[in-house]
């Protein structure tokens, strides 16, 4: 069965506002890419996904990962794997810590074993004993990406993953993030205000409204 990721009538509040309406599904190995303005929600949107919006927030609506309706399950059992545009990686731990931290239990030697081919797929061979404050901008990405993916996660959302990353590196990374999205068949939400980006995604392309009407401050 392809899998799926489905935003059924989402309407999103902040603070009693309306804040975006959303009816979407992205299929897997398809990136949908959300773009707008600062304070349009976008991040919002994503948390919503992942059940870790805010107080101030409310919202009606269903969202469906594989047909399973996920709205009541907390966020770590959720499986939705999220980037951020900063690495957040643990600097205690080594990059090879950093990617057995997020993978799912499982027999040592084998996980050693798929951390170090997973390494070897985007270019780190043998930086797994190497702690993350010791790598450029770019190794560090690219390790989130992998803590991310053997997470094992049913769909991926991109919180504007690439802007941290100068002009070539960002063309390769996203490159190398959007191939494993399509080799791993999963449903995938990007967050971007670049239209390279969003070009880049092949996909649909929606633009949140501005919400400052909403802040008196006209
Ligand atoms: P974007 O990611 O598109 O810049 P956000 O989703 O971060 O937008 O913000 C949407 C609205 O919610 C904005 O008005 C913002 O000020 C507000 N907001 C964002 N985060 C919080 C929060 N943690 N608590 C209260 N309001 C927030
Ligand atoms: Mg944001």
């Amino acid at each position: 069965m392809q899998s799926s990721l489905h935003i059924k009538n989402l309407t999103l509040y902040q603070q009693g506002q309306l804040l975006l309406k959303l009816n979407e599904q992205v299929n897997g190995g398809d990136i949908l890419t959300i773009m707008g303005p600062s304070g349009s929600g976008k991040s919002s949107l994503l948390n919503w996904l992942t059940g870790t919006l805010g107080n101030d927030f409310s919202a009606k609506g269903e969202v469906c990962l594989n047909g399973q309706n996920i709205n009541n399950l907390p966020a770590h059992l959720r499986h939705i794997g999220v980037l951020y545009q900063d690495a957040l990686l643990f600097s205690h731990l080594t990059v090879a810590g950093n990617i057995a931290f997020a993978m799912p239990k499982g027999e040592k030697k084998q996980r050693k074993q798929k951390i170090e081919q997973a390494l070897e797929q985007v270019g780190l061979a043998g930086l797994g004993e190497r702690h993350p404050d010791n790598l450029s901008g770019g190794q560090q990405a690219r390790v989130a990406l992998l803590r991310m993916l053997l997470s094992d996660p049913k769909a991926i959302l991109l919180d504007e993953p690439f802007s941290k990353l100068d002009t070539q590196l960002r063309v390769d990374t996203r490159k190398l993030v959007f191939d494993l999205i399509r080799e791993y068949k999963l449903p995938a939400i990007m967050v971007t205000h670049d239209i390279n980006d969003a070009e880049a995604a092949q996909g649909k392309i929606i633009t949140l409204q501005s919400q400052d009407h909403l802040k008196g401050n006209s």
